[in-house]
Formats: structure tokens, sequence, C-alpha cells
């Protein structure tokens, strides 16, 4: 008996000591990934207080989001993405009011996109697809503050390509960090313009935007970002006609996105390094 647990503790420490070149070893462990969603900074300063009504910070393990209750949408939502996110759970579809929302703010729920009259879709900023580790995660992408009015052809077609080429990516070996947002007023969608919906209590964006920084998967992901790390970032108009191009079609720099928001991504980089990866628009492969 004895024996037989020096012989299993001696295996288990060849098995650690052999883990110091594995490149497994490198990869994010599963209990770290819900801290990364904010890792490259949080774009506007969002704080979780009640008095920052249009700028309110509101994070789960799933993602991070800044929550605007004038617009009744996020502002931003932030995300990490890995492989450990990416599992076999299959779409939940419980869309649902978000009740932790400060006290007395309207919380908008599932029906008040109203598509019948309205024709816009409920848009995840954070997509269904890159939360599927477990049940949780994947509902955790159905509260309404992780939704916006989206132009149903814009949501289905361009944007799903774009999401998943970032899963393709994760699956060729990279790391993500992505921020999507929203601005403007007016939208069109399946039943034509709209403003506001649920008799102004939800706006509908006139810009989506999202922007992904890229790693090949390894540690001290702050650290080793530089001026040949990839970023890619598109600005699109939130209308179905915005589909009849791809994607790639609508690149921007990050420099761009700042100076229409008024947010500085990637704020936790330092300065220099910001400087000159924000400036560029990214010209690499599309899928
Ligand atoms: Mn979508
Ligand atoms: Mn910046």
């Amino acid at each position: 008996m004895i024996k037989k647990y020096l012989l299993y503790a001696f295996v288990i420490s060849l098995s650690l000591s052999a883990c110091t070149d594995d490149p497994d070893d490198m990869i994010t462990p599963v209990e770290d990934l819900t801290t990364l969603n904010l890792a490259m900074g949080n774009p506007s300063d969002a704080e979780t207080d009640a008095s920052y009504e249009d700028n309110y910070l509101m994070e789960i393990p799933q993602y991070a989001l800044s929550y605007s209750r004038q617009r009744g949408t996020a502002n931003w939502v932030s995300w990490y993405l890995n492989e450990e996110w990416l599992g076999d759970v299959t779409r939940r579809n419980d869309f649902r009011a978000n009740e932790s929302l400060p006290a007395g703010w309207y919380r908008v729920d599932e029906d008040d996109y109203d598509y019948s009259n309205n024709g816009f879709a409920r848009g995840h900023n954070c997509p269904s697809a890159d939360r599927t580790r477990s049940i949780n995660d994947n509902s955790n992408t159905f509260f309404m503050t992780n939704m916006i009015p989206q132009s149903p052809k814009h949501n289905g077609e361009m944007w799903n390509e774009l999401e998943q080429y970032c899963r393709d990516l994760v699956n060729q070996g990279h790391e993500l960090y992505i921020v999507m947002g929203s601005y403007g007023v007016g939208g069109v969608g399946d039943s034509g313009y709209r403003e506001k919906l649920a008799g102004g209590k939800i706006t509908v964006p006139r810009y989506i935007w999202k922007s992904i920084l890229v790693l090949p998967t390894g540690a001290n992901d702050l650290e080793r970002v530089d001026e040949e790390t990839r970023i890619i970032t598109v600005l699109t108009e939130n209308k179905n006609s915005a589909s009849g191009q791809p994607w790639g079609n609508y690149r921007v720099s990050v420099d761009d996105i700042e100076a229409a928001t008024g947010y500085d991504l990637f704020s936790k980089l330092p300065v220099e390094v910001q400087e000159e990866i924000e400036v560029v628009v990214d010209d690499g492969p599309v899928g």
C-alpha cells in the first residue's frame, strides 16, 4: 500500500516538473479567466456607483460593461476570450431583465424591443457563442443589459461573421481582448428607421463598433503587447444595408473610435504602446 502511494507521488511530481516546458501550461487557468474582462482597461472609467447614471459599471464573471440608464443599453461591453471559454453548451435563449441594476432604474425586459412593431433584433454585445463553458456562462449573455437594438441583417450576417472570425482566431491559437460598443441615435431595421423603442426607454444606436486585441496564446499579456500586436477595429452603421459589405471593409483605427466616443481603449497599456498601435488600421486576413 505504502509503495503504491510512493509510486503515485513519484508520477505526480514527474508530471508536475514536466509541465514547466509544456506550452499548454501557458494557457490562462480557468479560475483566472473571469478577472480578465477589463485587463486592458475600463474605456470610460465607469464606476459601480448609482450616481454614474450613464456610465455605470456592471461586472459579472462573463463580461464587464458600462450601462447608460438614459439609453437603456450598455455604452460598451468588454470581455476576454480564449479557448477555455469555448465549450459545448447550447444557446440558452433566456433573454431577461437584469435585476441587479440600481433600485428605481427601469429594467429593460425581453419583450421591450417588440420586433413585430419595430423590426430590431436583440443583438448581443458579448456573443452567446463566446460563452459556452457552462449553462450559467451562456445564460448570463442573455441579460438585456448585454443587448442593443441591432438591425437584423447587421446582426445575423456581417456582425455574426466578425464574431465567428474571433472564435476562429482563438481556435488557431490566439487569445483576445474584445470591446464592443454603440453610440449615436437612430438605426434602420426591418420596419424602417427608429430612434427610440419602448416609449423612449431604449435608444436605437446609430453606430456599432468593436475592437479586438489579438495575442498568440501566452502569459503576461499586458507586457507583451507591442507595435506589432494586431488590433482589429470595426465601425459600422446600424442598418440592414451595412451587411451589403463584409466586415473587413469597415476597419478603422482605435484612435477613430476614441475620437468619436471620448473613451480611452486599452488604457492599461503604456501610452507609448497605445500611440503606436491605436493609429493603425488593420489590413490582415478577414477569414
Ligand atoms: Mn449578434
Ligand atoms: Mn487608448
